[in-house]
């Protein structure tokens, strides 16, 4: 627990390394200091937006082997968005525990924690549109590929069925990239809560929330 929250804004790919003195987000000047926008923060959504694009860029960053963008495929995604299952704050049973199906277990069990589903999908759903304003082509947007939906079903029905929430409230339509963001986050459950911590964020690691 010594270095966990220690300095700054690296993520902690791979244990450890990348002390990168330059990685706060927003942090050097660059960024938001624009003109019109002082007056009128960014959107709840957009600054959202950005963290997560820089937490993404950080993550190829200290890719092993390294990932420049423009090789990225919906594969990456997929192993990106696994990787950010140790930040999750979803408990997820497995088949074995007594609580697997229970929405409301009366005691504490050993399952993991996971990102939920949920925030992983309001999560592709602003990176892709963050892929686009950053010049990327949408025919090669790795947010869109049909891989990375495969798998958000899948993430999707295997935590509707272990945590016995169902999220059919939603029917299965894509809306436009922009609206998937915050569409999906919202319209589930009402009951819980625990998971999004109130944001649709996915707990970003080591992104400070200043
Ligand atoms: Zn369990």
């Amino acid at each position: 627990m010594d270095s966990a929250s220690g300095a700054g804004g690296s993520i902690p790919i791979g244990g450890g390394g990348g002390e990168a003195s330059s990685s706060q987000p927003g942090g050097s000047g660059s960024a938001e200091g624009g003109s019109a926008s002082s007056s009128a923060p960014p959107s709840r959504y957009e600054s959202q937006k950005r963290r997560d694009w820089n937490t993404f860029l950080q993550y190829l960053k200290n890719h092993k082997p390294p990932l420049s963008l423009s090789r990225c495929s919906g594969a990456h995604v997929i192993e990106f968005l696994k990787y950010l299952d140790q930040f999750g704050k979803t408990k997820v049973h497995i088949t074995g525990c007594p609580y697997f199906g229970h929405p409301n277990p009366p005691a504490p069990c050993a399952c993991p924690l996971k990102q939920a589903w949920g925030s992983l999908d309001a999560l592709i759903g602003r990176l892709r549109a963050a892929y686009e304003e950053n010049d990327g082509r949408p025919e090669s947007n790795p947010f869109g590929a049909k891989a990375v939906r495969i798998y958000l079903r899948e993430v999707r029905e295997g935590q509707a069925k272990a945590r016995g929430i169902p999220y059919e409230k939603k029917k299965r339509k894509r809306p436009s990239t922009d609206a998937a963001g915050e569409g999906g986050s919202r319209s589930r459950s009402g009951g819980g809560g625990d998971e999004t911590g109130g944001g649709g964020s996915v707990g970003a690691p080591a992104i400070s929330t200043v």
